[in-house]
């Protein structure tokens, strides 16, 4: 089984309000930061390599990023998967999640066959869980999202993917790609051997020229969003307690409604 896993390098969430915003561009300014894998992405790796653990196969991590997420594939190579390819071009800067996937998708494509991708069910950083869905699209494959389970049946795969109050079992044709929560498992710390290993194996880096993008897709410019201001949202103001017997707060409370218009 070939399964893929897309990564993303985050900041650490130790160092998130160290964060600072390019004035001029309104990008994040990433360098000087502590970077690790997304969480839940560790969690997608570790699935993969149970997969692997119990049908056979390989598992391959696809990241998109500054050359500095290297760390993070070697990390992953270190916890046991086969391949490590980092997507990183100067075109591919300031990518909003539709470029993201548009481009991670490209890397899957050259990739070749597959039978699964793995993503997180969201980066804790940008927080949309845009990227894996979109990936899906771009590749016109099945997906599901949030999943606690996942069991691999021959051409199959059955997941279990987690509501509010229940879960939901779906059975969904491979391949297909499938983003993940925390609940799914317990990632394995790297052995020593996987450091070893990882610190020899060679990361293969792709830009643009190898993916044959169409260059209008990719980075600012296939960019469908666009950040007009980023700034930090002032205090809520201090409110209205009302008090009283019950049904009198209800009838204040709807008197104060019509009057501001909301009902
Ligand atoms: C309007 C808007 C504009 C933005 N502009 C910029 C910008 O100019 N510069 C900038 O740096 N960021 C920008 N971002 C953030 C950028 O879009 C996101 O970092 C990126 O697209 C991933 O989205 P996300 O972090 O929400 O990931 P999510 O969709 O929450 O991630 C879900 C999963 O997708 C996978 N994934 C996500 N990103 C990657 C990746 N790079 N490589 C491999 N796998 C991945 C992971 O498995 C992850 O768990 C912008 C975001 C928005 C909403």
């Amino acid at each position: 089984m070939e399964i893929i896993v897309c990564i993303k390098q985050v900041p650490d969430t130790e160092e998130l309000n160290k964060v600072k915003i390019n004035p001029e561009t309104r990008t994040l300014i990433r360098e000087g930061i502590k970077n690790i894998i997304n969480p839940f992405d560790e969690n997608a790796i570790e699935e993969a390599l149970r997969l692997r653990e119990k049908v056979g196969g390989r598992v391959t991590v696809l990241s998109m990023g500054p050359p500095q997420a290297e760390v993070s594939l070697r990390k992953a190579l270190a916890m046991g998967v086969d391949k490590a390819v980092l997507l990183s071009d100067k075109s591919f800067a300031g990518a909003d999640t539709l470029a993201t996937s548009y481009t991670l998708a490209m890397g899957i494509r050259k990739l070749g066959k597959f039978d699964l991708i793995l993503s997180g069910k969201q980066a804790i950083d940008g927080d949309t869980a845009q990227v894996g869905p979109g990936i899906a699209e771009w590749l016109n494959l099945p997906q599901v999202t949030y999943a606690r389970k996942i069991e691999v049946n021959r051409d199959k795969v059955r997941v279990e993917r987690t509501l509010e109050d229940s879960f939901e079992l779906m059975e969904v044709p491979l391949p297909s790609l499938i983003t993940v929560t925390k609940e799914i498992n317990e990632p394995r710390y790297p052995s020593l051997k996987g450091v070893l290993r990882a610190r020899r194996e060679k990361i293969i880096i792709w830009g643009a020229e190898d993916l044959e993008v169409d260059k209008k897709r990719i980075g600012l410019d296939g960019s469908a969003t666009q950040v007009i201001k980023v700034f930090t949202p002032p205090p809520p103001s201090g409110g209205e307690i009302i008090s009283g017997e019950t049904p009198e707060i209800a009838e204040n409370l709807i008197k104060k409604l019509e009057e501001q218009k909301i009902i």
